[in-house]
Order: structure tokens, then C-alpha cells, then sequence
């Protein structure tokens, strides 16, 4: 029996010191590679049959098989894949081959010299002082966060195998090629500074199949390992869609088919809408789904659903968005963040493609050009669907803008898709009350001449109905969008335009604006403009109302628009009241604004108190009726005064209108 003991390379002792000594958080990865291994020897195997090539065992099964040893803390991954002869042994398992390893534990040496002093790195640091060029070696440019975590150092090189050592004391890797008739070897190491390797013959190579068994002796602090609950719940949520079976102990852990792999046409709507529940424990079945594949300027492909119900990632679950990223189906990450923007969060799926190496940290791929490309292609992908939804099926995309719109219109911060974005935007508006329409649905219904498309933004759409600016657009039969979502009038501020129509609210319309246009045929009568002679009666009682409400208002003045209400109150600076509302809760400004009350001299209402004020301005009836008004108009804005001041008086001027009313029949 031939055995030889051979060193390792010194890059490959160094990161095997850091792998086994630094703090690790992420140690079952260790499984995710090593039934990525087998998978690829798996795959290597079809292939080779496949295409007609001769393979020892040819009828075994392709499969990884997992077994547990308790008592004796053992933990064996079998497959029957590719093997590997002795040369490809010391070839595969005993260098690193991945370039910028030596970079990455230079950079580490020279952040933390505290961090690992057993490690002898002298050496290494030597001889290349000077001559390096950090700026050129992209994995040198991020080390300002040399990571001491595992996860993190797995996720810069092609290390796979060795993570092994993170849950290992000693690993013994029997494996028997595929192809030819060399004599299987055993590869053994303790993951320090050296490994041997051993030829099998006679009676202990007998009855020894094809493939690769790993055999690990868990550490004392990896026991876990051997628990089949443990190694399930790993399985399922890196490994669950390799194309191969997993047996663990005999029963089979991966029983759900990577869907978004088949081809679309052989995929059912039910198959569709069963991965989607096993994806996101959502029953609801989902309105749609998106599966497509990619092959430049990358391959991917990207299976995605849109929810059937409301996704609520604001607040508390800000975080759970984003596609699972697989890479040749395997799970690299969850929840990803960089392939969609925040506006299509709401999507729910898979994205996988086959041109991003398996170990690759998280700060790596955002910065990814990869990763760019894929998500520029879906969001492409995405606003053509959409884009032909609405065409095609409006009714369709009327429920998932009811679901899902609230997200899609934050698209107004991508420069790059605002244009594509803005006929996708949909809004309650006076012409159809219940019915969504479109920016061109609105332009298509504009006044032969007007220019803007103009905006009532409030909090509720009875808050929209009610504002004493919009009776005289109904009047003209001028069509206004309803905004209520606190978003809307923010991103229309952004868009600025459609179509060279800009937004405007109507609170910001001139008194002119909307002259030119005659009234509705049904519009209700006017009332008699104010007469020449009650000018100074109107002063004096703006001058009262002044009085009245002191340092509650900027200002007093008589509106210069009409209005329907009896007043109506303005910011000084000419924002509009939701806005003015947004930016207040940005600067967490409390209490209520001070603005200028302006009062409708042609409303019936502010007639009456004028005559009270001029019979006599210091009544007591006229001070709780002015302070009614002024608490009504503030309402409307949105804000509350006083609550109790105001239900007592309230109170007071009931009593009085009641103590009237009966005094009037009284009298007849
Ligand atoms: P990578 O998978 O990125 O190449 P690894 O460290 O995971 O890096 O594996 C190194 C090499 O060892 C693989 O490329 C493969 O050639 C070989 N290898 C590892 N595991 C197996 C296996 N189960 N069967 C056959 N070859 C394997
Ligand atoms: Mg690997």
C-alpha cells in the first residue's frame, strides 16, 4: 500500500489557519460547497454519458448520498459522480487555485497584526512590498473591510472544499474516477500543514464504486452536524434545487424542481402557482407570473410572480424584499437587493444564472457588473410586461396597480426609467371617481387649450373632495387627478411633466387660470357678486376677524380665487398644504402652521357676520362664530385645533341657534 505525505501550498496553509482559527459565523456553507462539488461531478458524468462517453458503473444512479455516524461524530457525503484520479487529488484538493488569495492575506496581515499572531506570514508580505499595485486588483481596492468572518473569506476565493475544515478535526476523501481504470485513492488531512495521500488495492478497493466519498470527523463544537434536523434545514435552504437527488439517511431531502430551469411551455399553471406558495407561504395564488431566460450578455434565468396580495414592506419588514439569487441552483442569497430596485420590491422570485462564481460575498456582488446587467435586463423585462398588460389587459393591471401601484410609482427617482414609468402611473380622478386613468387618458380628455394637468393632493379622497379650491374646476369642467397617497404629489414634483403638460396643484392656480373656459351646463348658480357699497363692511370685518383670531393666522385677506367654501386657508410661501404637510413631517416639525386665512366675500356665510360685525364687532356670537369657522377650515386642512374649546363652543352657538329657532315659531 503506497502512501506519501505532501505539504501544502503555503498560501493554502495560511488560509486553511484562518479558516479553522478566526471567528466564524457561517459554518454550515461548509455543506453547501461540498454538495456543490458533487452536483458538478454529477453533471460531469451525464454529460459524459450523454454525449456517448464510456463510464465505470454505468447504471448506478446519479445521486449524493449523506450519512450520519452519532457515535463516532462521523458525517459522510457520497457521490457517484466524475472522481478524481491521484494527480487530480494533489491538483484540486491540495492548492488553491484561485488568483488574489495571496492579496487578500497580505491585506489581512498588514490590518490585523494582533488578529492572527501564530500565523507566520512573513514570507508572503516579503518579496512583493513595493511592486504591488492595489489599485489594480479590485480585491485589494475593498479591503478597508478585511473581514475576519468566514462566510466573508469563503466569499473571495474559489475555496470551496476547504470550508470543510471549519466543522472538520479530519477529512478522508476516497474517490474512484469515472473514467479509466486507475486505482482509487484516499486523500487525508487534518486541515494544518500537510495531507496524504493512499492508493487502494486488493480487498479494501473491493466493492468500491464510482464517485467521491467524504468522510469528515466533526470538531467537538460541530456536532450539529450530525443531526439529521440540522443537515435538513441546511439542505433545504442553499441546496434544495440541485439537479440531483439528495439521500440523507436513506430518505430523500430535495423533492421540489428547480422551475424556474424548465422550459416555460412545459410548465403548468398550477406548478406555477404550488412554487409560488412554496416560495412565499402566500395561499393567495399570484395575479401573474414572469419567467424568462437570458443567454447575453449573460445567462440567467428569472422567474418572478406578482402577489395576489398586498405586500407590506414598509415599517417593521423593510428588509423582506428581493429575488433569491442561485447560482446554477444553488441558493447564494436571500432576499437580494441589487437585482430590482425599490420600486418593483414587491415582486417575489428567483433569478439564477450561471455567470457568477458560487463564492461570492455580498459587498462583492453589489458592486458586480454581472449583477448590474441581469437587473438592467429584468427591470427592462418587467416595464415591457407591464407596459403590455395595461395595453392588452387594462382590467388586469388595474388590480395589480390597486396592489402593488404604491411601490411602482417611487419609480420617479430613476432617471433612467422615469419616461417609462410615467405612462404606467395610474389616478382616481374627477372624471371617474372609482376608475383609474391614465396620464394619456387625462390628456386625451383635456380642454382644447389647457396646459397643465392639474392635481388636488390630500390625505383621503373625501379630504380631496372637499377642497374649496376644486368647486370652481367642476365648475369649468376641468378634470383634476386625486393624489392620496403621500408619495404622489412628491413624485409628480419630480416628473414635472407629461407630455410638456406640467403638474400643478390647484391650490397654486392663478385667479385667471380657468376664466377663459365657460361653466358646465348643470353648474350650480352663482352667487351675486359683492356689492360696491359693502367694500368697507367686508374691511371691517377682515379687520375683526384679524382680531378675533390674533396670532392664530398670518393674515387676513379676501380670496382671489373663487371658492366654494366661506374661507380657505393658504401657506404664505405658496406650497401646496400636502406638501407643506410632507416637508413638515420630514423636518418632524409638530403643531399647527400659521397661514393666511382668506375669506369668500361671496358666500352666504361670511355675508351674515358682516353684517353682525357691522352691528356690532365686539359680539360675543360673532367672536365663537368666527372661531368656528377658523377651526372647520383647519379641519379641512388636515389639522385640529382644540378639541375641547371647540365642542364647547360648539355647544354654546347650538344653544343659541336652538333658543332662536323656537323663539321664531314662537312668533308665528
Ligand atoms: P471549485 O468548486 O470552485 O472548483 P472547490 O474548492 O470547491 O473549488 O473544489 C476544487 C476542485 O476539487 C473542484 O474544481 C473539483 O475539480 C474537485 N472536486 C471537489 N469535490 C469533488 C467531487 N465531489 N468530485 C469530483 N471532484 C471534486
Ligand atoms: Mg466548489
Amino acid at each position: 500500500m503506497a502512501e506519501s505525505t505532501h505539504q501544502f501550498h503555503a498560501e493554502t496553509c495560511k488560509l486553511l489557519h484562518i479558516l479553522t482559527h478566526s471567528l466564524y459565523t457561517n459554518h454550515e456553507i461548509f455543506l453547501r460547497e461540498l454538495l456543490s462539488n458533487a452536483s458538478d461531478a454529477l453533471e460531469k458524468v451525464r454529460f459524459l454519458q450523454s454525449t456517448g462517453g464510456e463510464v465505470r458503473d454505468a447504471d448506478l444512479p446519479l445521486e449524493i448520498s449523506i450519512t450520519t455516524d452519532k457515535d463516532a461524530h462521523v458525517l459522510t457525503i457520497a457521490d457517484t459522480g466524475i472522481g478524481m484520479s491521484e494527480q487530480e487529488m494533489i491538483d484540486n484538493l491540495g492548492t488553491i487555485a484561485h488568483s488574489g488569495s495571496e492579496q487578500f492575506l497580505r491585506a489581512r496581515e498588514a490590518e490585523k497584526p494582533k488578529a492572527e499572531p501564530e500565523a507566520k506570514t512573513g514570507e508572503i508580505v516579503n518579496g512583493e512590498e513595493g511592486e504591488s499595485k492595489p489599485e489594480e486588483e479590485p480585491i485589494v481596492e475593498h479591503d478597508d473591510s478585511v473581514p475576519s468572518d468566514a462566510s466573508q473569506i469563503i466569499g473571495r476565493f474559489g475555496i470551496g472544499f476547504y470550508s470543510v475544515f471549519m466543522v472538520a478535526e479530519r477529512v478522508e476523501v476516497t474517490s474512484v474516477p469515472a473514467q479509466g481504470d486507475a486505482t482509487p485513492h484516499v486523500w487525508t488531512s487534518d486541515g494544518t500543514g500537510s495531507y496524504t495521500l493512499r492508493s487502494l488495492e486488493g480487498a479494501e478497493a473491493e466493492g468500491l464504486k464510482r464517485g467521491t466519498r467524504i468522510k469528515i470527523f466533526l470538531r467537538d463544537d460541530a456536532h450539529e452536524y450530525q443531526e439529521k434536523y440540522r443537515l435538513e434545514g441546511v439542505i433545504r435552504k442553499h441546496s434544495n434545487f440541485l439537479p440531483f437527488a439528495i439521500q440523507l439517511d436513506g430518505s430523500r431531502v430535495n423533492t421540489t424542481a428547480a422551475l424556474w430551469r424548465e422550459p416555460k411551455f412545459s410548465i403548468t399553471k398550477e406548478q406555477y402557482n404550488d412554487f409560488y406558495k412554496y416560495l412565499t407561504y402566500d395561499q393567495t395564488a399570484p395575479l401573474d407570473v414572469i419567467h424568462f431566460s437570458v443567454d447575453a450578455p449573460v445567462q440567467f434565468n428569472c422567474l418572478l410572480y406578482i402577489p395576489g396580495t398586498a405586500v407590506d414592506i414598509f415599517d417593521e419588514r423593510k428588509d423582506e424584499w428581493g429575488p433569491d439569487l442561485y447560482v446554477r441552483r444553488v441558493l447564494i442569497d436571500h432576499q437580494n437587493k441589487d437585482l430590482l430596485p425599490h420600486w418593483f420590491a414587491f415582486m417575489k422570485g428567483v433569478v439564477d444564472t450561471e455567470d457568477l462564481p458560487l463564492n461570492i460575498s455580498r459587498e462583492t456582488l453589489q458592486e458586480n457588473v454581472v449583477m448590474r446587467k441581469i437587473s438592467q435586463t429584468i427591470v427592462r423585462q418587467l416595464l415591457t410586461h407591464f407596459e403590455r398588460m395595461a395595453k392588452n389587459d387594462p382590467e388586469k393591471y388595474e388590480s395589480v396597480w390597486k396592489l402593488h401601484g404604491k411601490y411602482i410609482k417611487f419609480g420617479f427617482d430613476s432617471f433612467q426609467f422615469r419616461d417609462r414609468l410615467l405612462p404606467l402611473l395610474r389616478y382616481y380622478t374627477t372624471a371617474a371617481e372609482d376608475k383609474y386613468s391614465s396620464l394619456d387618458d387625462y390628456v386625451s380628455r383635456m380642454k382644447a387649450d389647457q396646459k397643465e394637468i392639474w392635481y388636488v393632493a390630500a390625505s383621503s379622497m373625501e379630504a380631496a373632495k372637499v377642497n374649496p379650491h376644486l368647486g370652481q374646476f367642476k365648475r369649468k369642467g376641468v378634470e383634476v387627478l386625486f393624489l392620496t397617497d403621500p408619495v404622489d404629489e412628491f413624485s409628480l414634483e419630480s416628473l414635472m411633466e407629461y407630455q410638456k403638460h406640467p403638474f400643478k396643484s390647484i391650490e397654486q392656480a392663478d385667479a385667471k387660470a380657468l376664466e377663459a373656459y365657460p361653466d358646465i351646463e348643470d353648474a350650480e348658480p352663482r352667487p351675486e357678486p359683492l356689492k360696491e357699497e359693502d367694500k368697507p363692511g367686508i374691511d371691517a370685518l377682515l379687520a375683526a376677524i384679524k382680531k378675533i383670531l390674533g396670532d392664530q393666522v398670518k393674515d387676513v385677506r379676501l380670496s382671489e380665487k373663487p371658492i366654494d367654501a366661506p374661507a380657505c386657508l393658504v401657506s404664505p410661501d405658496g406650497v401646496s398644504s400636502s406638501m407643506e404637510k410632507l416637508m413638515r413631517a420630514m423636518q418632524k416639525t409638530e403643531g399647527i402652521p400659521k397661514k393666511i386665512l382668506e375669506i369668500n366675500p361671496d358666500h352666504a356665510l361670511v355675508r351674515s357676520l358682516m353684517q353682525m360685525c357691522q352691528a356690532d364687532a365686539e359680539d360675543e356670537t360673532l367672536k365663537d362664530m368666527v372661531s368656528s369657522l377658523f377651526d372647520s377650515t383647519l379641519l379641512l386642512d388636515g389639522y385640529m385645533n382644540d378639541p375641547y374649546a371647540m365642542a364647547e363652543r360648539s355647544m354654546r352657538l347650538l344653544r343659541q341657534a336652538a333658543g332662536w329657532y323656537t323663539g321664531l315659531r314662537k312668533q308665528q
